[in-house]
């Protein structure tokens, strides 16, 4: 069964069921299931039901007058749960051509009344049994037997992994994900976490218990004070880690504009170091990073910041969807920091790792576990990866 979420959280109320209905004296067929909140719906989130991709996103006309903010149209493949999940009277939060997977947040009940037909804000729910069409309304209760409420579990399909600093506690073998990344340095102020974070993590590569460690600093305009202090907090790079450059606009760095030429000076010198320029990433939200660095190297790699909107950023290849408060998206941290900044990929964790330059060794053991890994899951993960870079080639162009 596919993966299926309810469209509101915990708590909803149908106001509405799908069906004949009376309404101001009027005998109608309701093509739709109604949803809402005892006590006010307005500005309530509504998720997908199930993954899919956005095919309209806007103004509708057709449920009950003007309603300029509109409707959330997803289409949904075999594998997805197939048909097409209708959501009407909301302010939409997804784009024409979005993906979107189960559970996410896509839109919020549209608080004004009038863009519902006069009656109290709700959310109303239609399903198309295959392709959109105007008069195929099936009842879409049905679907939604044996969903999970959003925000409750973790959604499927992504890999999860932590980003500290001092500010959190020492990692150490509770960590449940296989990356994790942790701050070197702020300019030239080295956190004083990071030289016991990085030795537990490289003795959590021996025992099995990590497979990729991200390291980053927090970018000044003093850049090569930044790059030399984080070479020497690290050392001889272990072959599993990648450096990250974080670019933010706060913190001393306001107003700095374009940065261009020294952030390209910056990441020369690490994928110098590192040998390979694959093993150099930024951070940064989407008006940082398209503020202070404006021309990019191409093949950039990127970790996207936004609670909890993805800002799906040129070569982004995960999201910060949390900072341990906003929720949406994920899990609030992890064990041992507890809250904490949280990223997500829709990648692998090998698929991760080969997007930023690192290959995992097979796990060593007894037996037949020769380490190569079979031609087929190789092929696989290939393929996964051929596939990603494809559906994401045109935010992979820099943009000027
Ligand atoms: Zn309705």
């Amino acid at each position: 069964m596919p993966d299926r979420f309810f469209p509101l959280a915990r708590g909803y109320v149908i106001t509405s069921p799908y069906g004949w209905r009376d309404l101001d004296g009027q005998r109608e067929f309701h093509a739709g299931t109604d949803f809402g909140f005892d006590g006010g719906s307005g500005g309530k989130p509504v998720y997908a039901v199930q993954a899919g991709t956005v095919i309209y996103a806007g103004a509708a006309s057709g449920f009950g007058g003007p309603d300029p903010a509109g409707w959330v149209v997803i289409d949904s493949d075999d594998s997805q749960g197939g048909g097409v999940f209708i959501y009407g009277h909301v302010v939409r939060e997804v784009a024409v051509g979005d993906r979107v997977v189960a559970g996410q947040r896509i839109a919020m009940i549209n608080s004004d009344s009038r863009t519902n037909g006069g009656v109290a804000p709700h959310l109303h729910l239609a399903h198309c049994t295959f392709a959109y069409s105007d008069t195929d309304r099936d009842d879409p209760m049905p679907y939604l037997q044996g969903a999970k409420y959003p925000g409750e579990g973790t959604p499927s399909g992504f890999t999860f992994f932590s980003d500290v600093s001092e500010f959190q506690d020492f990692v150490d073998d509770r960590y449940p994900y296989r990356i994790l990344t942790i701050r070197s340095n702020d300019g030239d102020y080295r956190d004083r976490k990071f030289q016991e974070n990085y030795a537990r993590a490289v003795r959590m590569f021996d025992s099995g218990k990590l497979d990729v460690l991200g390291v980053y600093f927090y970018w000044r305009p003093n850049w090569q004070t930044c790059v030399d202090v984080h070479r020497s907090m690290i050392g001889n790079p272990h072959p599993r880690i990648f450096s990250m450059i974080d670019v933010e606009s706060g913190y001393g760095n306001e107003n700095l504009g374009d940065q261009s030429t020294a952030l390209n000076q910056t990441y020369d010198a690490l994928a110098r170091w590192l040998g390979n320029p694959k093993r150099v990433l930024a951070y940064a939200n989407r008006n940082d990073f398209t503020t202070m660095w404006r021309s990019r190297p191409s093949g950039l790699r990127v970790i996207g910041a936004g609670y909890p909107d993805d800002p799906r950023l040129p070569g982004q290849i995960a999201h910060q969807y949390t900072n341990g408060v906003i929720t949406g998206g994920g899990p609030l941290g992890a064990a041992p920091f507890g809250n904490c900044d949280m990223n997500k990929t829709p990648l692998s964790v090998a698929d991760f790792a080969a997007a930023v330059g690192v290959s995992i060794p097979p796990p060593t053991g007894g037996g037949g576990d020769g380490g190569e890994p079979t031609s087929g899951s190789l092929w696989d993960k290939l393929g996964d990866l051929w596939r990603y870079v494809r559906d994401h080639l045109n935010t992979l162009i820099p943009t000027r």
